[in-house]
């Protein structure tokens, strides 16, 4: 039906290039249809497409092949026909695809046959997957896997919209490692990091799912909950500071290591700007150091 050329040609495309006969009988499948559908050419050749085999169905779940085959209105038609269908994968599950069939005709300009072109969504799935590994990459922080600084700040740009439009109420903790300089001076910048990834942890795993918990740099960290008062903002933080507390590293030695933060608290005040806010917080931490480590200030 077409120059031998045309179908190694063909056989190179990504996408799933197919051609039928005016009976729609499959002449040629290249190695694009092989990859998207999970059907081999010795599958599928010199078979009719109507058999079972493509099984298009719109999104409905209308079943094309002998009503509204894209194939069919071209060879009848002429007309170019670009249409998104659901093909069978061999597998059994269903592949989303782009198709656009067109007509082939001989010298005397009858239709002899048509040609399907589908492309596979999975380009968008990848692409995708890409940008959901390049936000992992620039959003969380490498070590504990919790939401990095810019992550942060992003989160508290969004809250703080919150805030002014709804009236919600959410506190901002600032964690700081008391005395961790001697951590990694007594048992090396290796331990020092896993006492980092456990207090990560111990912060994630006892704040609700739809609080915030990020790691804003070294050894300093940011809650951001939803809380009706300030007096709910001391509970908890009270109550993350004594889980630290009672958190235990396990040294080779069977020793464990212990250590204690302390932690500046505020509402978050739409008054304020995001970094006053931060800093704010940060100014108590420091109050609580000055006050004799391992406590709250709000
Ligand atoms: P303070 O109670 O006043 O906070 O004392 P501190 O020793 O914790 O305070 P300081 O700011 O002097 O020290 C913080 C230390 O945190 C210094 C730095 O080496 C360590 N640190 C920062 N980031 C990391 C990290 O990613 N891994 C490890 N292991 N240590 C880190
Ligand atoms: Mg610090
Ligand atoms: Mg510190």
């Amino acid at each position: 039906m077409l120059d031998d050329n045309y179908y190694k040609m063909l056989n190179e495309f990504y996408e799933g290039v197919y051609v039928v006969d005016n009976k729609r009988k499959i002449l040629f499948w290249n190695k694009g249809s092989e990859r998207i559908t999970g059907y081999t050419k010795e599958e599928v050749t010199n078979s009719f497409c109507f058999n079972n085999i493509l099984n298009h169905v719109d999104q409905n779940g209308k079943h094309l092949c002998h009503d509204g085959c894209p194939l069919q209105e071209t060879i009848m038609t002429g007309k170019v026909i670009e249409n998104r269908v659901f093909l069978h994968h061999k597998n059994g599950h269903r592949v989303p695809v782009m198709v656009k069939s067109m007509p082939i005709y001989d010298e005397s300009k009858n239709i002899i046959a048509a040609i399907e072109i589908f492309s596979d969504t999975d380009f968008q799935k990848d692409a995708f997957d890409e940008s959901q590994r390049l936000k992992k990459l620039v959003l969380l922080d490498e070590l504990t896997n919790l939401p990095n600084r810019r992550y942060i700040e992003q989160y508290l740009k969004s809250k703080y919209n919150e805030v002014i439009s709804f009236k919600s109420q959410y506190g901002l903790l600032f964690f700081d490692i008391d005395h961790f300089k001697h951590v990694n001076d007594n048992y090396g910048h290796q331990i020092g990091d896993e006492i980092l990834k456990m207090l990560g942890n111990t912060l994630r795993k006892n704040t609700r799912s739809s609080d915030f918990v990020g790691r804003y740099g070294g050894e300093e960290f940011i809650a951001v909950l939803g809380v009706t008062d300030e007096s709910e903002l001391v509970y908890l933080a009270e109550k993350l500071r004594n889980l630290v507390r009672t958190s235990a590293y396990s040294l080779d030695n069977n020793k464990a290591l212990k250590v204690t933060v302390s932690i500046g608290g505020t509402m978050i005040d739409d008054k304020l700007t995001i970094s006053e806010n931060i800093e704010k917080a940060d100014k108590n931490m420091y109050i609580a150091k000055e006050n004799g480590r391992d406590r709250v200030k709000i």
